[in-house]
């Protein structure tokens, strides 16, 4: 009898367990491509790990993740999302980029014969960048340092090479960027259904993010504008099949930031004169304006004082 009240016990506090982890809401954008779209918050009290876009591609054999999401968590939420739609194993985890809302759910997918696929100069920003994750994650998600895990990439993408994969009778195109959002952006198009994932290259709704160069991010924004394909999945904000529009609203940002800090320097304004004035004609356009454009102009300052 004790036993049998014992065994009723485990059922029940796994069941308990197991409903903890709860599936994402998902969209499908394109047949076989699955979007996660994340909350437009900031990095602070009100961060839940939840706020870029993430998904997957689901192949005749097997499923490639793209981004992860912000914690061990949120990875967990994903493939129980990924397990609703289908049971081919998970080949391939792709991270954009190195920002801490990307890369944490990393961790859910760890088993044998899952790949890590990033740029090569991934895995040095990561360890750069460490710490400070570590301190985010505690402050704001209450994750101990210890389970602040991050998992690197085993496959690398060099800048301006471009690597394709198979995940059967579907093959996707990696390609990796010179600085511009951060030092180690790189893209994934899903050859089939004419999909770009572009990582944080694009913001929409959201304002922009330069944590890497700005002319870079204007070159790579050129170059992704004259691309072939029908829909593209931003980092942050509503995948959409007028990317081109997008694209050029994002560029025009990074335009009216540039030439604001020129000037802000030429007149020689000082830099916190330039974070009251600088692309202040933009600010009704975006969300979270005022604290990520500050953070911008701090960027850009240094960088264009010295040009
Ligand atoms: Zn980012």
């Amino acid at each position: 009898m004790n036993k049998i009240i014992f065994i009723i016990f485990i059922l029940i506090f796994s069941i308990n367990l197991q409903s903890k982890v709860k599936a994402l809401n998902i969209i499908e954008v394109a047949d076989g491509v699955f979007v996660h779209q994340g909350e437009h918050f900031d990095v602070d009290d009100t961060y839940q790990g939840d706020i870029a876009n993430i998904g997957f591609i689901i192949g005749t054999n097997s499923v490639a993740v793209i981004d992860s999401g912000g914690s061990t968590t949120v990875g967990m939420s994903l493939k129980a999302s990924i397990r609703e739609k289908t049971s081919l194993p998970i080949k391939f985890v792709i991270n954009t980029h190195v920002h801490l809302d990307h890369i944490y759910g990393n961790s859910a997918f760890t088993e044998k014969d899952v790949e890590f696929i990033g740029h090569s100069e991934l895995p040095r920003a990561m360890e750069l960048r460490k710490e400070l994750y570590q301190r985010l994650n505690l402050e704001y998600l209450n994750i101990p340092i210890e389970e602040s895990i991050q998992v690197s990439p085993s496959i690398f993408i060099k800048v301006n090479e471009s690597k394709i994969f198979d995940l059967g009778e579907r093959k996707i195109k990696i390609s990796a960027y010179p600085s511009a959002h951060t030092n180690n952006d790189i893209t994934i198009e899903d050859l089939k259904t004419g999909t770009l994932w572009a990582g944080d290259l694009l913001f929409i709704e959201r304002t922009p993010v330069v944590d890497g160069d700005i002319h870079g991010i204007i070159n790579v924004i050129n170059q992704l504008i004259s691309l072939d394909v029908n829909l593209v999945i931003p980092g942050h904000g509503t995948p959409t099949k007028n990317w081109r529009k997008a694209f050029e609203k994002h560029r025009n940002y990074f335009i009216t930031l540039r030439d604001g800090v020129r000037r802000a320097i030429s007149e020689d304004i000082g830099l916190q004169k330039a974070i009251e004035t600088v692309a202040q004609s933009e600010s009704k356009k975006w969300e979270l304006f005022d604290i990520q454009n500050a953070r911008n102009i701090n960027q850009v300052y240094p960088q264009l004082e010295w040009e």
